[in-house]
């Protein structure tokens, strides 16, 4: 019986985390497996059951790792949400890909970002858009996440420390915006900054209560049209509105 735990365990061990042999671009490819097989498992509610060729590629590049406190890199290609300090967490890589995929970005887009974090879902979008600018509200975490992006190459991506429910009104209008913190509702301002035919994905409601995520679009005469796509859990979209 021990024995069956210990060889249990060791096994876990061997496919949890990235071994020195393996290394991590294989603990990678095998969490966009399981991307992938959440994205099936959860295609009746989200109308989604594979994911854009560009979102795969994006997700087996970006090196979720390096975006993660240094203790948890050997955990950080688990499908689940880790702590990146100050109360804040990176998001679970399934919602990253879905989110990503729900923006439909096409090279050349003006994407914009509502909560930089650690700034691996703007590294995610910067594979696939044309320029990315990213908002977070926490300096520390704006700073840090800027530096990073910049030291990893990310030259189509631009930071700034400020609350995003205002947008970024010098860069309009934007193609997509991708909030990622959820909201009791969707920001005028960042409505106001969509491009007619864009698309906004971002989570409603509270912190206690059951949180949706939800797509928006922006018709061409700009009216909206809004469908929502799954249950999630994200932390709140903070700042003086
Ligand atoms: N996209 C991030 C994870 C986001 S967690 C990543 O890939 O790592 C949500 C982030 O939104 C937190 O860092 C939080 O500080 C930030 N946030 C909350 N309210 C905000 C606001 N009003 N403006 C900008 N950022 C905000």
């Amino acid at each position: 019986m021990k024995r069956h735990f210990a060889l249990g365990a060791f096994l876990f061990l061997c496919f949890a985390f990235p071994s020195r042999g393996e290394g991590y671009d294989a603990a990678r490819h095998r969490m966009v497996e399981e991307v992938l097989s959440d994205a099936n498992a959860t295609s009746s509610y989200s109308g989604r059951a594979a994911f854009s060729p560009g979102v795969i590629a994006a997700m087996e590049k970006v090196e979720r790792h390096r975006f993660v406190p240094a203790a948890l890199s050997l955990v950080a290609y688990l499908n689940r949400p880790l702590p990146i300090g100050y109360g804040q967490t990176i998001s679970q890589p399934f919602i990253v890909a879905l989110m990503t995929d729900l923006m439909k970005v096409k090279a050349g887009d003006k994407v914009l970002e509502i909560g930089t974090g650690s700034g691996y879902q703007a590294a995610v979008l910067a594979e696939m858009a044309g320029s990315v600018y990213s908002i977070e509200i926490i300096e520390p975490l704006g700073k840090e996440a800027g530096e990073r992006l910049q030291s990893l190459g990310y030259r189509n991506v631009q930071t700034r420390v400020g609350d995003g429910y205002y947008g970024w009104p010098e860069a309009v209008p934007f193609d997509a915006i991708m909030v990622t913190a959820a909201a009791s509702h969707v920001p005028p301002p960042l409505i106001k900054q969509l491009k007619p035919g864009g698309r906004m994905v971002i989570p409603l409601g509270t912190q206690f209560m059951t949180q949706y995520l939800m797509l928006v679009e922006k018709q061409m005469d700009g009216t909206l049209t809004t469908r929502q796509i799954l249950p999630v859990r994200f932390v709140p979209l903070t700042g003086g509105h």
